[in-house]
């Protein structure tokens, strides 16, 4: 069967690392997972040995006839077929759901952004995604691939960069490094009534990272300079920074300020 590059199929061939894996994401008995992108099952085998139960998600039909032949007796195993970004995945798994998967790399921080926006998010992520996405995503304030990504997803988990995994533990081989991440929701996350002013300042921020943040926020919808000022001491954040040098938390705050702005 070749493999599809469009669907970023690059399929385990290493057991050691699947067990590395399966042991980095802390999953045990009782647990219900959530794998996306179960391919040729490498990970689902070693998953249903560890938890109580699995809902893998393929998109590919001839994979999707593959693993219903190959997991036919597993009591435990929900194969899904689809798409996961057109599934209402919280209509898939019960609360407290583990993520665990080698995501298809076109997709991989769609797939991230898309489950940090459910409400409660999975109880962990340990995903596989490209070693470049990982290092974006679990960068420190300040760093170089500190990014909108790092912060949209900072406000919703703490990361554990995990492990690099070579491009030999593949078939066909990657052209690039692999990362396995973990992902856990903080306890202060932010909450949800938050997230959409959250997540314009972030955007608008970013959206001219060499700029300070007072030329870039005055592209938020209703901002004036007046009303740059006022979030400026309501936030009690210098906009002189650029947006490499802000916290999650000033982020926070910035939005918390943003919403009363525009509703005054
Ligand atoms: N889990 C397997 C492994 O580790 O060997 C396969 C991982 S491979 C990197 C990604 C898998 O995701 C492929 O099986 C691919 O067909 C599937 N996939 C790609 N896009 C998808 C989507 N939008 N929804 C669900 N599955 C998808």
């Amino acid at each position: 069967m070749r493999s599809k590059s469009s669907l970023g199929q690059n399929f385990l061939k290493n057991q050691r690392i699947v067990g590395k894996i399966i042991a980095f994401s802390r999953v045990e008995q009782g647990d219900a997972v959530l794998e996306i992108g179960p391919g040729k099952g490498a990970l689902t085998g070693a998953l249903l040995k560890s938890a109580s139960r699995v809902v893998a998600v393929e998109k590919d039909d001839r994979l999707f006839e593959l693993l219903k032949n190959q997991f036919s007796d597993q009591p435990g195993l929900t194969l899904v077929h689809g798409d996961v970004l057109d599934l209402d995945i919280s209509t898939l798994v019960p609360q407290g759901t583990k993520v665990v998967a080698n995501l298809p790399y076109n997709i991989a921080t769609r797939v991230i952004l898309r489950l940090a926006e459910m409400s409660p998010p999975p109880a962990s992520m340990a995903v596989m995604v490209q070693r470049e996405v990982a290092e974006r995503i679990c960068a420190p304030v300040g760093h170089s691939e500190y990014s909108a990504l790092t912060v949209l997803l900072s406000g919703v988990f703490l990361c554990d960069p995990g492990f690099v995994v070579g491009p030999k533990n593949f078939f066909p081989q990657p052209k690039v490094d692999s990362q396995v991440i973990r992902l856990v929701p903080r306890q202060d996350s932010l909450p949800p009534s938050e997230r959409d002013a959250y997540r314009r300042v972030v955007l608008c921020s970013f959206a001219q990272r060499r700029k300070m943040l007072r030329n870039s926020l005055l592209g938020l919808p209703g901002m004036t300079k007046q009303g740059l000022s006022d979030l400026a001491r309501h936030a009690g954040i210098d906009l002189q920074k650029r947006p490499q040098d802000l916290s999650w938390e000033d982020y926070a705050r910035i939005g918390r300020a943003y919403r009363q702005i525009i509703a005054s």
